[in-house]
């Protein structure tokens, strides 16, 4: 039987010395993410959309504190050319990429029949399919490298469905799929890929669904955040980002070597039912 042997671990920041890349990292959860990175050791390419000056702002408050490289890529995902890029250039810069997190998305609320086709399109691109395209940039580096962590940013609806949500449900359960295939290929390279899959947590994403998913049921605001958003978390509150951030780190770290393919929710019991 092979022995391994053991990354050396630093418990205060056990993603020290690694390279990684969280993709829509300038808001919400990939920032959350970031974050944990940066305090957890390792060097960070942040990515996303947003005002020049808010993203320096970002960066260098990711960086107050630890000793970190932090770098911005501006790649809009929606193409998968600088999806591509996004790799290139990381491994150009830094010599090579450890951890990617595919964690970049858009939500459109419609019922099916008003659902309009170029957002269906939009969230299919974004949500799914610019993760194919930075997997396949990393993955034949990581592989020789002998060293990868991906993760993925599913969601409670990549495991089940809600209605008006066609395009984003279709995207989460398509990227769960794609996890286990990933997992799979890279599993004998010490490549793991794994989706986290959460319920509902308070960033600009959920706020700016309230409104669309208060029209498309015919109800206020406040219903819609108690009847519809909480009704489905039995633990009826929002996730934080800091747990996204925290699971993420220990995927990543040596406690997460022999965990892959895997969907795990964060959800407050939502996907017990
Ligand atoms: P958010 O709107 O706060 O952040 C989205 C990020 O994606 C931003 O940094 C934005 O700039 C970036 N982005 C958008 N379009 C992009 C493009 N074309 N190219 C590159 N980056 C782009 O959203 P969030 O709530 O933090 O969501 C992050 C991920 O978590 C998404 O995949 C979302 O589906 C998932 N998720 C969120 C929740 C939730 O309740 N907030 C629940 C489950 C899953």
């Amino acid at each position: 039987m092979d022995v391994q042997v053991l990354e050396k671990i630093d418990a205060a920041r056990p993603l020290a010395g690694r390279v990684a890349v969280v993709t829509g990292s300038t808001s919400g959860i990939g920032l959350g993410i970031a974050r944990a990175f940066a305090q957890a050791g390792a060097d960070v390419v942040v990515n996303g959309l947003g005002a020049r000056d808010e993203i320096d702002f970002v960066c260098a408050d990711l960086q107050h504190g630890c000793s970190t490289r932090v770098a911005y890529n501006a790649a809009n995902l929606m193409r998968p050319d600088e999806a591509r890029a996004l790799v290139e250039e990381t491994i150009a810069d830094f010599g090579r990429i450890d951890i990617l997190v595919n964690n970049a998305g858009i939500q459109h609320v419609a019922p099916i029949e008003g659902f309009p086709p170029e957002r269906y399109d939009a969230i299919i691109a974004l949500n799914l399919s610019a993760a194919f395209h930075t997997i396949r940039a990393a993955f034949g580096p990581m592989k020789a490298a002998g060293f990868g962590r991906i993760v993925n940013v599913a969601s409670a609806h990549g495991l089940v469905a809600s209605p008006f949500k066609s395009a984003y449900v279709a995207a989460k359960h398509g990227i769960v799929g794609l996890t286990k295939v990933v997992a799979l290929e890279g599993a004998e390279h010490n490549v793991t890929c794994n989706a986290i899959c959460p319920g509902y947590v308070w960033t600009p994403l959920v706020e700016n669904q309230i409104g669309d998913t208060a029209k498309a049921r015919g109800i206020t605001r406040e219903a819609v955040i108690r009847d519809v958003l909480l009704a489905a978390q039995p633990n009826k509150r929002f996730a934080e980002v800091e747990e996204l951030g925290a699971l993420a780190v220990f995927l990543c770290g040596p406690g997460g070597r022999s965990i892959t393919g895997t969907a795990l929710p964060v959800d407050g019991g939502w996907t017990a039912h």
